[in-house]
């Protein structure tokens, strides 16, 4: 890439490539990246961007937790998050500001430790702040959106940005903000109460989280979303589905919207899975289920 080859000088962080992605997703599985950037900070990112090639592809990533790149690999920059934007400070009227690379697990703990409650929902989330606010992460009744009071942004130009909560189009699992922006850091508003409590909630969530989810296997959380009024586990339960197995890759025992990487299972392993549950649950429920993660790159050649 000739651009970020006459940038590499400029750059502090390090610039990989051919970097096999699989060591950071969660399914462990899948292809390369033409272009993996590690950032020494966001300036660092500022500098890559504006030197990028307009037609560049640009992915940023956080902790892989919900994104499959295919075999045959992903022919553009990943921005790898972690490690950066870390600050996480209170701020007066109940608001916290938290920066895109702070794992959505330690929000959760700040957040009880300042007697902030709200935010115990994000200890189970095992991904970043920045990964939260582009899928409108969620579980046990909460979601990320509706405690964000306005995101800090940066564009393919290497610009920055603060963007009120309302420039945001916000669904279930689902957020359509500019084009070519991505997530820098947050500011939250969380109702004050009692710490104890929101720590004692976090616990009993991620207690309930060991009861009903493989944890410990290699997985991406629940592969597709809740079709309304209903839930994708057991729309896929009903077909029997359970324990089906393509390859390395098997719909877990435990929670059937679960798939998992139990045995060296290759992307596409994992991605034929997915359109084999896909197509029962539409022949035999009618239902089209559609994925929450998020599936990037090029088949295998
Ligand atoms: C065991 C398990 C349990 C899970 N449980 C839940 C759950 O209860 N609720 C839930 O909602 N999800 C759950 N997930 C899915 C996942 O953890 C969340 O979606 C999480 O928020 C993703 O964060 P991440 O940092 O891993 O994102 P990544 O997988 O790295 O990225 C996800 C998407 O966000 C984009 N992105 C990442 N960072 C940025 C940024 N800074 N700016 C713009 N875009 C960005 C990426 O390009 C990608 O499209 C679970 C996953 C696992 C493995």
């Amino acid at each position: 890439m000739a651009a970020a080859a006459m940038t590499r000088t400029q750059l502090r962080g390090e610039l990989r490539f051919n970097e096999p992605m699989a060591a950071h997703l969660s399914w462990r599985a899948g292809g390369c990246a033409r272009c993996y950037f590690v950032p020494a900070d966001l300036d660092d990112v500022a500098v890559l961007l504006a030197a990028l090639p307009e037609d560049e592809t640009v992915l940023w990533h956080g902790l892989g937790s919900n994104t499959l790149v295919r075999d045959g690999g992903f022919n553009g920059t990943v921005i790898a998050t972690q490690g950066i934007m870390q600050e996480l400070e209170r701020l007066e009227n109940n608001r916290v500001r938290a920066g895109a690379g702070v794992s959505s697990a330690k929000l959760a703990r700040f957040c009880a430790r300042a007697n902030l409650v709200g935010a115990e929902f994000f200890a189970g989330i095992p991904g970043l702040v920045g990964g939260a606010l582009a899928m409108n992460a969620g579980a046990f009744g909460g979601e990320t959106w509706p405690h964000v009071v306005e995101v800090e942004t940066i564009d393919r130009q290497g610009r920055r940005h603060t963007r009120a909560a309302d420039e945001f189009r916000v669904g279930y699992r689902h957020v359509e903000g500019p084009a070519n922006e991505w997530f820098t850091a947050a500011l939250f508003r969380f109702e004050t109460g009692d710490g104890e409590q929101a720590a004692a909630g976090v616990r009993s969530l991620l207690a309930r989280r060991a009861q009903t989810q493989p944890t410990g296997t290699a997985n991406c959380g629940s592969v597709f979303v809740n079709p309304p009024n209903d839930h994708a586990a057991r729309l896929i339960e009903a077909c029997g589905l359970k324990g089906t197995r393509i390859g390395g890759a098997v719909v877990s025992e435990k929670h059937a919207n679960f798939i998992i990487n139990d045995d060296n299972a290759s992307a596409s392993d994992i991605e034929a899975l997915i359109e084999l549950v896909r197509r029962t649950v539409e022949r035999q429920q009618h239902v089209r289920l559609r994925t929450e993660v998020r599936i990037v790159g090029e088949p295998q050649a």
